[in-house]
């Protein structure tokens, strides 16, 4: 009988327990931290919800509005009201991790799968990492004990245990690049909150991140306000922080700090993504798209492949698969969404790369075909065919986009205005006070 230990409570590992234990399969989910609340901007598209069988009340917020700010503080709308007329169920989904990660983790437990709260901290790989493999691990017992040098024997090991993952330097999967991200959660005066309610802003600008984009995502009662950037430039992680805060400085006016996160997020697949009977899944392989940052839904499905490909090879837990048997796990996945990889890529090395670009980036988004054919693809991950005029068109459109991009990038940054005060009132409370608390940087 094949016994499983996939290591890491996150989406990844909850969903390759699920479809491992609905098999029958013996499997142990081992998370170290039950209430783990991962930094995370929590947006996830609509297909999950449905896909993933997520109960609503698991969703903070229905965002159906998007805010798209330049450099220069142009602001491009997209509203999905006019993407989708007479139709009201789209909507990009914001939640909290500690509410989802524990909904699923649960369900998993719920369905068979052995929820161990532990810290696996070291992993013997057997001759050639062909296994048996020998878990350590230290179990929580509650809040006050812990049992330290705790053994586990597993025939097999999914490695669900994110961007750090133990079980990738076990198996010697390789580094990826990846980049470096923070998080401020901000509570705001009811106003400013009633504005974000369904509403999520996404800023471009050297100022915000010389790579990535600032955001501020709704939550239940408070924004998350944050940036990333590629490793090579995370000491200005802090300076890009102040640059959101700077440039939204108006929208988040009297906010109060609660939290601050940070956290890596990987930028490539692994150069080896399965090793013996070990196979990574979501960000410990290397899921996350490079544009949108996007690695929920990834993390989801790639535990969901995986794991249907042990139940598979292993046929119902009767027989050890073997490495070349979870390989073809890696083999749909490359064939499923290596397009969509490599496109969200390239669009990143162009869009995101200069002030001109990323004013060409937001005019692009303010087009109808542009904003159609982006949503369709993030809320139904489907692949959506262009027809040849639609294709000519965007061709034509980037173009001038881009040759005009260089005229508007401005020299320096400016706040957006209030969306709720007029300027007057709000530069009056900005001279009392600004965003409290969080972090503390010097502006570059
Ligand atoms: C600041 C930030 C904002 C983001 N915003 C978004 C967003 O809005 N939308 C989106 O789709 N993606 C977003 N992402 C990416 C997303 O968070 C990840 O892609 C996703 O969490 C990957 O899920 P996972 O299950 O693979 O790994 P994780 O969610 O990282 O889960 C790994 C789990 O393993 C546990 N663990 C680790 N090591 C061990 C061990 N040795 N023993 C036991 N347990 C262990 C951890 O406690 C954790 O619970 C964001 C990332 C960051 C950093």
């Amino acid at each position: 009988m094949l016994r499983v230990a996939v290591i890491g409570g996150g989406p990844s590992g909850s969903c390759t327990a699920e479809i491992l234990a609905k098999a029958g399969i013996k499997t142990w989910l081992f998370e170290r931290k039950l209430d783990n609340a991962k930094p995370c901007g929590g947006a996830i598209p609509l297909c999950m919800v449905s896909e993933f069988d997520l109960p609503e009340s698991i969703i903070d917020r229905k965002v159906r509005n998007m805010k798209m700010i330049s450099p220069s503080n142009r602001e491009v709308d997209i509203i999905l009201d006019k993407i989708y007329p007479g139709s009201d169920k789209e909507y990009i989904g914001m939640l909290r991790r500690e509410v989802m990660d524990s909904f699923m983790r649960n369900r998993a437990a719920e369905l068979g799968a052995t929820l161990v709260n532990g810290l696996v901290s070291k992993i013997e790989t057997g001759t050639n990492k062909q296994g048996p493999y020998t878990l350590h691990y230290t179990e929580v017992i509650n809040e006050q004990s812990e049992e330290k040098g705790k053994q586990i024997e597993v025939d097999l090991i999914v490695g669900a245990d994110g961007a750090t993952s133990r079980v990738a330097k076990a198996m010697d999967a390789g580094d990826y690049n990846y980049a470096v991200a923070i998080q401020e959660r901000i509570k705001l005066p009811k106003e400013e909150m009633k504005y974000y309610e369904d509403r999520a802003e996404m800023y471009v600008g050297n100022d915000v991140s010389p790579d990535f984009y600032g955001w501020v995502f709704p939550k239940y009662d408070h924004v998350a306000a944050g940036t990333g950037t590629m490793k090579e430039n995370g000491g200005l992680i802090k300076s890009l922080q102040m640059g959101v805060r700077e440039r939204a400085k108006k929208r988040l006016v009297n906010g109060e700090v609660i939290k601050v996160e940070a956290h890596p997020i990987p930028e490539h697949p692994r150069p080896r993504r399965v090793v013996g009977r070990m196979a990574l899944v979501g960000d410990a392989a290397g899921y996350v798209t490079k544009s949108s940052g996007e690695g929920i839904y990834f993390a989801a499905k790639s535990g969901r492949m995986c794991g249907e490909q042990i139940v598979e090879s292993s046929q119902n837990g009767k027989i050890i698969p073997t490495e070349s048997d979870l390989k073809k796990y890696l083999q749909k996945w490359d064939k499923k969404y290596g397009t969509t990889y490599t496109v969200l890529d390239i669009l990143q090395r162009i869009f995101y790369t200069s002030d001109g670009a990323r004013e060409a980036f937001v005019e692009m988004c303010s087009d109808m075909d542009v904003q159609r054919l982006t949503f369709d693809s993030y809320l139904y991950k489907t692949v959506v065919a262009m027809k040849p005029l639609q294709q000519l068109k965007l061709t034509l459109l980037t173009m001038g986009s881009v040759l005009r991009g260089w005229a508007l990038a401005p020299g320096t940054y400016k706040p957006v205005p209030s969306a709720v005060r007029d300027e007057k009132e709000v530069n009056k409370m900005l001279a009392v006070s600004t965003i409290k608390g969080g972090i503390k940087a010097s502006k570059k």
